[in-house]
């Protein structure tokens, strides 16, 4: 039987997704050949690059205004050291949300100086940093716009002449935003988009060629854009079912339709973790993420019984990261409100017998 997934990432993709990619593995196109034994360089898997590049741009809103998308590899991780690598020439600001930002400041520390104009690690990060204020001559200013450990999202983002770049790797397409205020987006594949393997980064060009130092092909955006994201072999499935999942996005309605659903799923989960007395919110209420809802039980006894009625009710991936403990639901695109209904229907069974 298929489970009910909130797992953080990788995670659930939808199910039409995975009979597709599954269809493309063993004959991609009618070609007689799998879609990973073609050559990348082919007509067909250079068609889907490009469909997946466009694609991205367009549910973003993006098209036209001097931005690129590309799909490279080593995870959010790698752009960590690529942002700064590309972007950092004497000073950037980062705002401190949980763990992916502060490895993203140690990475840029090795090129720059780094100002952490905001931070939430005093309270275990369990909110977002309020009243900043943006000093002036920042090469960039870096966000994570969802922070997937902890569980809470920013809602309102600076306003400010300095750069933006965000992690968006947890709710990219997930909500509407003006994304032409962001100058630079990377996202990892596996929270939202396809399967662990590849980044989406969307830049601005005219923010490249600023910095002074030499940068190594592999890491240098300018030299991916000048090769159409094609400078090595790219990793072929992931960028593949990425784009499966974009086209599924966009026959849907694009991210607006999926936003809705997206409301739905978190409200009916938080009206319950704050209805229920048997549970409690780990986020700051007005920071919680719709994505990562983290909660606690109120009586940690009650764990084993709690972890029975989830394993019987097929639910899969719910236990919090090892930092914050308690529980994470993950409620990504695919993930169906009737599997959020499964989870309410589970936790108020808890108080029932409570
Ligand atoms: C998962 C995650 C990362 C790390 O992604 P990798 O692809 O494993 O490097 C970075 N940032 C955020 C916000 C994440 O959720």
């Amino acid at each position: 039987m298929k489970k009910h997934n909130f797992s953080a990432g990788p995670c659930i993709l939808p199910q039409e997704v995975f009979l597709k990619a599954s269809e493309a593995i063993m004959d991609f196109n009618g070609s007689g050949l799998s879609i990973i034994e073609i050559s990348h360089r082919s007509k067909d898997f250079v068609a889907v690059m490009e469909n997946a590049r466009s694609l991205a741009l367009e549910l973003l809103g993006l098209e036209d205004q001097g931005y690129q998308a590309l799909f490279l590899q080593g995870g959010a991780s790698m752009e960590f050291l690529m942002v700064a690598y590309n972007l950092l020439e004497t000073k950037a600001g980062y705002l401190n949300t949980g763990t992916w930002s502060d490895k993203a400041i140690k990475e840029a520390r090795l090129f720059g100086e780094i100002v952490e104009v905001g931070s939430s690690k005093d309270e275990n990060y369990n909110y977002i940093p309020k009243g900043y204020s943006v000093p002036n001559g920042l090469d960039y200013l870096h966000l994570t716009s969802n922070n997937t450990i902890f569980g809470t999202q920013f809602k309102k983002f600076p306003k400010t002449d300095t750069p933006l770049v965000c992690d968006m790797s947890s709710d990219i397409f997930s909500r509407q935003l003006n994304f032409s205020e962001f100058d630079l987006i990377y996202a990892g594949a596996q929270k939202n988009m396809g399967p662990a393997g590849t980044t989406l980064v969307v830049v601005k060009e005219d923010i490249l060629g600023k910095v002074s130092r030499k940068i190594p092909s592999m890491l240098d955006y300018s030299v991916h854009i000048s090769k159409d994201s094609m400078y090595n072999t790219p990793p072929v499935f992931a960028v593949y079912v990425s784009m499966l999942t974009l086209e599924w996005l966009k026959n849907l309605g694009g991210i607006s339709a999926i936003e809705e659903i997206n409301d739905k799923k978190a409200k009916l989960l938080y009206s319950e973790i704050d209805l229920n007395p048997v549970f409690e919110g780990f986020a700051n209420k007005e920071d919680r993420s719709n994505m990562n809802a983290t909660f606690n039980l109120t009586d940690d006894k009650l764990k084993d019984e709690f972890d029975a009625l989830l394993k019987e009710a097929g639910i899969n991936g719910l236990n919090g990261h090892r930092s914050v403990g308690g529980y994470r639901a993950s409620m990504y695109n695919a993930l169906s409100l009737e599997s959020v209904g499964t989870l309410v229907d589970v936790m108020s069974e808890m108080e029932r017998k409570g």
